[in-house]
């Protein structure tokens, strides 16, 4: 969850989480539309696929039971070398590197070298024998909280580092300032229809890779345009929506249907109750939309 968003955005979806899959064995009979469903608003929807892959192949092949060993932990989808090592050190007490941005920084900073100059193979080299086999829990912990809170990339506070007489960039490294020209983000435009009835939404699921992949979102307006004799226009809706790399120019038009109907298409759609749609995986401003209808 913490994969390129911050602690305080995480801290509700950790909490909804862990309270609903407490154990491997509450998540092992989940499907993938109730995992997006409470991932619905955080983004990178693609980490929510993973657990739900990682977990089934945990199911298949491990009875259930979290691997052990750094190659299977490796092998599951999501986890790389990193994170792998992270979860050895902390959760089972096993020794291992770890090597996110963080650390990285705080390595380059104590040998006094350009980050960008040192290979990852040295690096990988570098954090191996940082860790502190005799506690790996504390080191690992406080190695990526140090890099995180003291050893920050635009302001590392050394003063209060428990590093600083062993480092070699000690009080030495200028704090960056922000540069504010802001590259220019993709904008992509997407004309949609919400159809709904009294008591239900016209949702289909999402196979396009591109965003949103698997989640449930209003059907393309070139599809419902077929229907449109039937249904009566309610409003249109122009909502701007910021993705981390991308940026979305929304069109909705909202039709109400006095019934459902069906749809000619392969895609995967459901007219949804309006009092289950908590169960499906929606994108944040078609959740937020809905939730005014
Ligand atoms: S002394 Fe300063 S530069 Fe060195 S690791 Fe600590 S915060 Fe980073």
């Amino acid at each position: 969850m913490l994969q390129q968003t911050q602690v305080q955005t995480v801290i509700p979806y950790f909490n909804a989480f862990i309270k609903k899959y407490p154990t491997l064995g509450k998540l092992s009979s989940t499907s993938e539309d109730e995992i997006l469903a409470i991932w619905s608003g955080l983004g990178f929807y693609r980490r929510a696929r993973n657990i739900f892959a990682a977990k089934e192949i945990i199911k298949t092949d491990y009875q259930n039971k979290f691997p052990k060993k750094l190659e299977q932990i490796i092998s599951l989808p999501g986890i790389g070398k990193s994170t792998a090592g992270a979860l050895m050190s902390l959760a089972f007490l096993e020794p291992q590197p770890i090597l996110d941005g963080n650390v990285k920084r705080v390595i380059s900073r104590l040998i006094k070298k350009d980050i960008a100059t040192l290979k990852e193979k040295e690096l990988w080299g570098l954090s191996e024998k940082l860790v502190n086999h005799e506690d790996c829990f504390s080191y690992t912990q406080g190695i990526m909280d140090l890099g995180a809170t003291v050893c920050t990339q635009a302001n590392p506070l050394c003063q209060t580092c428990p590093l600083n007489k062993d480092c070699k960039s000690a009080f030495s490294v200028k704090p960056q300032i922000k540069n504010k020209t802001a590259k220019a983000k993709m904008t992509i435009a997407m004309d949609l229809s919400l159809v709904l009835t009294n008591h239900s939404f016209l949702l289909a699921k999402n196979e396009e890779s591109s965003i949103w992949h698997h989640l449930w979102i209003p059907f393309d307006d070139a599809i419902i345009a077929v229907h449109t004799s039937k249904l009566q226009l309610l409003k249109q809706e122009r909502i701007r929506h910021e993705l981390t790399h991308r940026s979305l120019n929304l069109l909705i038009n909202i039709y109400i249907s006095p019934k459902e109907f069906k749809i000619k298409t392969n895609q995967k759609y459901e007219w949804i109750k309006k009092d289950r749609i908590q169960a499906y995986g929606t994108p944040q401003p078609i959740t937020k939309l809905m939730s005014q209808l």
